[in-house]
């Protein structure tokens, strides 16, 4: 399991204040997961959200200015076809993005937060595919 909290500052939703939220993105059993909190000390908002697969897009934002961005690079696959497969279903990709992707191997399939890139190296790495999570 691999977990990442980090800590961010946002204007509160409710009074505007700058206070702190915690997001935290981590893999349970293959599934991606993300949750958030707020708790404002002016005004006393408390929200939680959470949910599977990719965060939305402004805590995705939080993540990659925190955290920074990672990529997946892929050496080495005993089947592309089994590899594109994966990359398909777990990213939603449409044809032409398989296609460039399919164009560039070996080489980057993906570009994203620390948690989203070591779920999708896991996930490779069950077809026999080999690669590496690198810092971009
Ligand atoms: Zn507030």
């Amino acid at each position: 399991m691999n977990s990442d909290a980090y800590q961010d500052v946002d204007a509160c939703p409710q009074c505007g204040r700058q206070h702190t939220v915690k997001i935290y993105q981590v893999v349970i059993h293959k599934t991606l997961r993300w949750s958030e909190s707020i708790n404002c000390p002016k005004c006393g908002l408390q929200s939680e959200a959470d949910g599977r697969g990719f965060p939305p897009p402004e805590i995705r934002e939080h993540l990659l200015r925190t955290g920074g961005a990672w990529c997946v690079q892929v050496t080495e696959y005993p089947s592309k076809v089994a590899l594109l497969r994966v990359l398909r279903e777990n990213l939603k990709l449409s044809l032409n993005e398989v296609k460039r992707i399919s164009d560039n191997l070996p080489g980057m399939v993906f570009l994203g937060t620390y948690g989203e890139a070591t779920w999708l190296h896991e996930l490779i790495g069950q077809v026999g595919a080999i690669g590496s999570v690198d810092r971009v």
